[in-house]
């Protein structure tokens, strides 16, 4: 008996990093799970793997979070695929980090249009069902940048909004059955930290090792760490915490 037995969870950007673990996470606690993602092939696949997790179900679903036609789309075709949807996870995201004098319109409107309208399209379409069937949970993917980063201006922008969002969706959909929260990642190993290091000509493991020397507890996360703070958030053990934004790093932020 798991937790999630009978829930279905769409997971944004899941095709991999962060939101594949929690797409893990989840399938193991006995939900059937989409994963969305910019490139339908890749998504698959993920699910693909998914599915070898005991009988968990599992769909890829091609989807840009950023085209609210299609985010609209592609919740209609998961509730028809998996019978419904009870958790949403924002957590589709890109970074296009530059100082503010070389940031260019084209980086801002980028970044502001994948975490912020894509989690506003992505709520809307799934909201709808949530309401009519007084039960949902929402979890928006913020960051410990929230709090101000070099470099990373427009990100840094649209996570604390991603903040202000996720309150604003607790006072509104409380009195619905629905739950909204955020997660606050500091530093986890993926692509995207990956592809920092490569920007500011480290090697992963040197990056990845200064990162973790900085931290109290003297490690980097991985997605496994989010999928566990998810997992509990999106949970009805937590349907007493709304509008929260939990910090997952390390006591980086403590620093
Ligand atoms: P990641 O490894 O780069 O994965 C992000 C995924 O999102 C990719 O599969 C990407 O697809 C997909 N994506 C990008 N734009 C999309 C769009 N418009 N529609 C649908 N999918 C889209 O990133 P991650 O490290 O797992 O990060 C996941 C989330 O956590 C992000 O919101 C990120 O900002 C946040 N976060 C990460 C960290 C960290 O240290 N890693 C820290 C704090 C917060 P493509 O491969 O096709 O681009």
């Amino acid at each position: 008996m798991g937790r999630y037995d009978g829930r279905v969870a769409v997971i944004t950007g899941a095709a991999r990093g962060i939101g594949f673990g929690t797409a893990q996470r989840f399938a193991a606690e006995g939900a059937s799970v989409a994963i969305l993602d910019l490139d339908e092939a890749s998504a698959q696949e993920a699910a693909a793997r998914i599915e070898t997790i005991g009988d968990a179900r599992a769909i890829g679903v091609g989807c840009d979070v950023a085209d609210g036609a299609a985010a609209e789309a592609a919740v209609q075709r998961v509730v028809d695929e998996l019978g419904g949807i009870h958790v949403l996870v924002n957590n589709a995201g890109i970074t296009r980090d530059n100082l503010l004098f070389k940031m260019t319109e084209e980086d801002w409107d980028l970044v502001m249009n994948v975490h912020l309208k894509g989690a506003f399209n992505m709520t809307k379409a799934a909201q709808k069902h949530f309401v009519e069937q007084r039960y949902g949970k929402i979890l928006n993917l913020s960051s410990v940048s929230a709090l101000g980063n070099r470099g990373q201006a427009n990100y840094s922008a649209a996570k604390m909004g991603v903040q202000g969002f996720t309150r604003t969706l607790g006072i509104e959909l409380g009195p619905f059955g629905i739950n909204a929260n955020a997660i606050a990642p500091g530093f986890i190993a993926t692509e995207m930290t990956d592809a920092t290091a490569a920007r500011v000509k480290m090697s992963v493991e040197d990056f990845r090792a200064a990162a973790a020397e900085a931290n109290p507890v003297k490690r980097v996360g991985f997605p496994e760490d989010i999928a566990a703070a998810a997992a509990f958030l999106c949970s009805d053990e937590a349907s007493y915490i709304t509008g929260q934004t939990l910090y997952v790093d390390g006591g980086a932020k403590l620093g």
